[in-house]
């Protein structure tokens, strides 16, 4: 008899997702493997100092966001919007912030009350208790082989513990289907399969660098939103500094753990020198700090903590290559979202998979395409 247990390969939104519904639509039994202490993968929203800080994805377009927007209404997290009242700033020249009259910066941009990294939580806790014992996550756990066995009819899943504890211990689990929802081109680099995949998706696969694994977000909390109070929106662009958007993240003032912030983007040179941390990481962050006091006055005084993620110096995110300026990137191929790899055993998720790839969008889409082949693949009926 084939084994009925789907095993979901990382807990960022399309892991989390996929297993969603699995437990809750296609009464599955789920075992989601996550190589990090905690789930959310890109989706981050703390960061220290108390304060619910979005430093992974942010925003979400309704208008386009169908899938999210529905996943969203299903496990009840809320959206609330980015908050754009009042001046934005433009730095043009170094120390040269200039104001502008109220104006918006944002179109329909809206934010995920709680942070971002609520709606993966809110998934796997639904899927847990639709599931009870039929679902597991196991953190700390980073998967390294999969391969076909006895004959077809199953998967074998090698993982080894990270992190802390029983490092390097090794267990496998045989499962009727895979989804390995963890960014492409990192699963090329560290996970083997048995028989190898068809070269189109190895190459595709490889040829995917992972989206925004280049770019960091710095923030900077403070004692009361005192750029509000002067008539500012927080919302900035510049060319002279490494913040390149500044953007208000207050967005769950009054709620539990939400505490005024500014965030902003950091990119190219300075995102590699935060990754490199150390002495590199604290000359960004002291420039960093000089534009928010040149462009917002009153930061001197009400600033109370800064803090940063440098997405390329996360092991479970980071890979090697150009990132984002890479000339020819296989985003969206279809070769990533074969439906016979490991004889229809395995399926692959990601953010990156999606022709509507890079946003949570694409990873919800993902997460949900490749339940349906999972689900197909193990019902009574199914092949
Ligand atoms: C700085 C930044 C800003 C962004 N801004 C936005 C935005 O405003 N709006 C928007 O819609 N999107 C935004 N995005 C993109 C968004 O975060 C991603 O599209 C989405 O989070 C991807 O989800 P995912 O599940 O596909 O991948 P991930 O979130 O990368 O999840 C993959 C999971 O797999 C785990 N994993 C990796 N390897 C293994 C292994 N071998 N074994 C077990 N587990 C493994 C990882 O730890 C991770 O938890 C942003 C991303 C970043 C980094």
């Amino acid at each position: 008899m084939k084994p009925s247990l789907v095993v979901v390969v990382g807990a960022g939104l399309s892991g989390a997702t996929a297993a969603w519904s699995l437990a809750t639509q296609h009464s599955s039994r789920v075992l989601v493997l996550e190589a990090r202490d905690r789930v959310g993968g890109r989706l981050y929203s703390s960061g220290g100092a108390g304060a619910v800080l979005d430093l992974g994805a942010a925003w979400t377009w309704p208008s386009h966001d169908v899938a999210l927007g529905q996943v969203c209404k299903a496990v009840g997290v809320a959206t609330r919007p980015q908050f754009d009242d009042g001046s934005p700033v433009a730095e043009l020249a170094p120390g040269q912030p200039r104001r502008f009259p109220p104006s918006r910066t944002f179109s329909e941009e809206r934010r995920l009350a709680g942070g971002a990294a609520a709606l993966p939580a809110r998934l796997l806790e639904a899927a847990a208790s639709a599931a009870g014992d039929s679902f597991e996550l196991r953190t700390s756990c980073a998967v390294s082989r999969i391969a076909l066995v006895d004959g077809g009819a199953a998967v074998e899943v090698t993982y080894r513990r990270v992190g802390e504890g029983d490092v390097g211990a090794e267990a496998r689990v045989l499962a009727g289907c895979v989804v390995v929802a963890a960014p492409p081109r990192l699963v090329a680099a560290q996970v083997t399969f048995s028989p190898e995949l068809p070269a189109p998706t190895a190459r595709a696969m490889a040829r995917s660098p992972t989206w925004m694994a280049d770019t960091a977000k710095v923030a900077f909390v403070a004692d009361a939103p005192f750029w509000r109070a002067a008539g500012y929106s927080g919302s900035a662009s510049s060319y002279a500094g490494p913040l390149r958007q500044v953007w208000d993240n207050s967005q769950d003032l009054g709620g539990e753990g939400a505490r005024p912030a500014l965030v902003g983007f950091a990119m190219g040179d300075d995102a590699a020198e935060l990754a490199r941390g150390g002495d590199a990481a604290r000359a960004v962050l002291r420039r960093a700090r000089a534009q928010i006091d040149a462009m917002f006055p009153g930061a001197d005084e009400h600033v109370t903590d800064e803090t940063f993620l440098a997405w390329g110096a996360e092991e479970w995110t980071r890979h090697e290559g150009a990132g984002m300026r890479e000339p020819a990137p296989s985003f969206g191929h279809p070769a990533l979202r074969s439906p016979d790899l490991l004889g229809g055993r395995l399926v692959l998720a990601g953010t990156e998979t999606e022709d509507e790839h890079g946003h949570m969008e694409g990873a919800v889409r993902s997460g949900l395409r490749a339940a349906e082949h999972a689900g197909r693949q193990l019902a009574p009926t199914g092949a």
